[in-house]
């Protein structure tokens, strides 16, 4: 499981050190922006900042923001979809606004309620 220490981030080097962006795993949606710390260690600013932020899917190990993430199954949205209409696209993180089966943004599919069994 590489890589999955922490959600993706992009470390910003200045003057007084560095500090760490990190990001939804599914959505991409910039979650929080840490202090500057004197080592380059992300994985100190995941702990002390970013770590609470985000939910670890059970399955895939992806890091994701809330609206990313199951609760009820603790799996990400696109391990484990929602039956009810999401607040966000899962694909592309647009706000679902109306009563929709499609996102109006990507098209991907925002009800998995219908969909057919597989195997
Ligand atoms: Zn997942
Ligand atoms: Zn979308």
């Amino acid at each position: 499981m590489d890589g999955h220490k922490t959600a993706r981030y992009r470390k910003i080097s200045g003057y007084h050190g560095f500090r760490y962006q990190f990001f939804c795993d599914l959505s991409g949606a910039l979650m929080c922006t840490t202090d500057f710390q004197k080592e380059d260690d992300p994985l100190q600013a995941w702990a002390t900042k970013g770590r609470k932020l985000f939910s670890r899917c059970q399955k895939c190990g992806r890091w994701v923001s809330d609206p990313m993430y199951n609760a009820e199954t603790l799996e990400c949205v696109r391990c484990s979809p929602w039956e009810e209409q999401p607040a966000f696209c899962p694909q592309c993180g647009e706000s679902v606004l109306e009563d929709r089966a499609f996102c109006h943004r990507c098209h991907a599919r925002l009800k998995y309620r219908d969909k057919e069994e597989c195997g």
